[in-house]
């Protein structure tokens, strides 16, 4: 389970940016640069989580026993808790 929120951060000189698993009230900067990194997004899925994978439908998949979506990287449905069936892919 993942606690700690995921943030694109971004060097406001360059532009260049990178994804930070952030602590609150860690100041974080650019190893090139020097300077302050700026948040510019938060990543889905949002802490906590078990999953690192954004809800794309290309990430999702449909649990065979109640039909809903869930994620792929999941083992068991979030839904209804029971274990889903392997991927073919
Ligand atoms: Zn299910």
């Amino acid at each position: 389970m993942r606690i700690l929120q995921k943030y694109r951060m971004r060097a406001p000189s360059t532009g260049r940016e990178v994804i930070v698993l952030a602590e609150p009230d860690k100041v974080y900067v650019d190893h090139e640069t020097g300077e302050r990194l700026e948040p510019v997004a938060q990543l889905l899925p949002l802490a906590p989580t078990a999953s690192e994978l954004p809800w794309a439908i290309d990430n999702l998949r449909f649990c065979n026993h109640c039909d809903q979506l869930s994620q792929r990287d999941l083992l068991d449905c979030p839904w209804c808790g029971q274990r889903m069936e392997a991927l073919a892919d």
